[in-house]
């Protein structure tokens, strides 16, 4: 065996697991394997999970903090207003070096799967080339998935669907929409049609930003939903956002759930963007806008949490840390339950890997040996310190280490403290 890791406690609950990696995949993987890796890791009982992945982010934005200006207001029309702004001014060069070096934050926290909008509106569809070059860049070390994304509106922009029938063309995975910024209901609910039918046609997956709205009656979710079952893109289409979810009429939504379960379409919610930028026009109470998260998985539907933002024209924050990610997913939905907490943790691993297709994830014999060690002894542990990633591994491959979180009290009499963990 190439690397044994040794007594590791796993995402399902499972503790004192032997890993056997060889060839870059998982070949064995159980309590003390009698098997001799050429390199031994002792995890120490510390928790070993498939890698981090974010269902939802924008890497031609990303980094671009300041590019003219700072968003003053915080707001998403100004960010939207200050995109534009920066558009015209983007190189292919800046673009690659930006994403590049978001990519390198992300492998070091374990995050190895990235699926990013990319904005079409743009005729030089400079930051396509960008991208398709990054996912090149990165492909030994980071899943990139593209999304063909019409920020200004798909009927709204006038050579927006031909920009996105060349992005794919051009090797761009998956087709992208923004119904909700269309100018009417109508032409909102045409273009989730129109996506649809040529994301069917090309046998290509679908992702739009839907319903990023808090008006209760933007309702393009349904026309989503019932299109994903009219041409047959059940497991393949997700709608990105639907924070109009939030304050929508109660008895809509009980009609709405089984739909969306039936539809096969999954949920993206993005809680560091939604909560800051939703709920905006609200004096007091003030709506929180995340969708309805614990709502969506009781009914059967996967939920995944994106991260959407870092230090862009939207959101000055970030850092490529879904545990930071889960942990926000987590307050606003107020996931504390011991089950919902869990689930806040797959809602960053295991539930955006499917959202993805990613093929080979996971913790079982034949998987690639795509894991993390992180400073914790289990899910809700990795959330609460938003754990050292002791190790990231990548087809066997240590890519990344970390020294774990140690916090030493300078007072006389007291044994060191290690981050506050709970002893095992
Ligand atoms: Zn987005």
């Amino acid at each position: 065996m190439d690397l044994v890791i040794r007594n590791a406690s796993l995402p399902d609950g499972r503790r004192q697991v032997d890993i056997a990696i060889d060839q870059g995949r998982i070949a064995a993987l159980g309590p003390q394997l009698p098997l001799q890796g050429a390199r031994e890791i002792d995890a120490e009982g510390d928790l070993v999970t498939p890698p981090f992945v974010d269902a939802h982010f924008h890497m031609d934005a990303t980094l671009s903090i300041g590019l003219p200006r700072v968003n003053q207001s915080g707001t998403l029309l100004e960010g939207i207003a200050l995109w534009g702004e920066l558009k015209p001014t983007l190189t292919q060069e800046a673009l690659v070096e930006r994403a590049l070096q978001y990519c390198d934050w992300a492998v070091a926290r374990g995050l190895l799967a990235i699926r990013s909008h990319v904005d079409i509106c743009d005729d030089r569809l400079l930051a396509v080339e960008a991208l398709l070059e990054v996912r090149r860049r990165v492909a030994p070390y980071l899943d990139l998935q593209l999304v063909a994304f019409p920020q200004d509106g798909l009927l709204r922009s006038p050579s927006a669907f031909a920009n996105l029938k060349r992005a794919v063309a051009m090797g761009v995975d998956v087709v992208g929409g923004i119904p909700h910024f269309e100018r009417t209901m109508a032409d909102g609910a045409a273009s989730v049609r129109l996506l649809c039918e040529f994301a069917a046609g090309k046998g290509l997956r679908v992702d739009m930003h839907c319903d990023e709205s808090d008006d209760p009656l933007s309702r393009h979710i349904e026309t989503l939903a019932s299109e994903a079952q009219r041409l047959g893109l059940q497991g393949r289409v997700a709608g990105s956002h639907l924070t109009s979810m939030h304050s929508m009429d109660n008895y809509y939504v009980s009609k709405l759930l089984p739909l969306i379960r039936e539809a096969g379409v999954a949920a993206i919610a993005n809680p560091l963007i939604n909560i800051t930028l939703q709920g905006r026009h609200d004096s007091y109470p003030k709506r929180r806008g995340m969708t309805r998260v614990p709502e969506l998985i009781a009914a059967g539907v996967d939920v995944a949490f994106g991260h959407d933002c870092a230090m862009d024209p939207w959101y000055s924050l970030g850092s490529g840390d879904m545990l930071e990610v889960a942990h926000m997913g987590l307050h606003v939905a107020q996931m504390t339950g011991q089950d919902a907490m869990h689930q806040c943790f797959l809602a960053v691993t295991e539930t955006p890997a499917r959202i993805l297709g990613l093929d080979g994830y996971g913790l079982a014999p034949g998987c690639h040996a795509d894991l993390v060690l992180l400073d914790a002894g289990g899910t809700v542990e990795a959330i609460r310190l938003r754990a050292a990633r002791r190790m990231v591994i990548r087809r066997g491959q240590v890519l990344s280490e970390s020294p774990r979180a140690a916090a030493r009290l300078a007072l006389a009499g007291r044994p060191p403290s290690t981050n506050f963990r709970l002893m095992r």
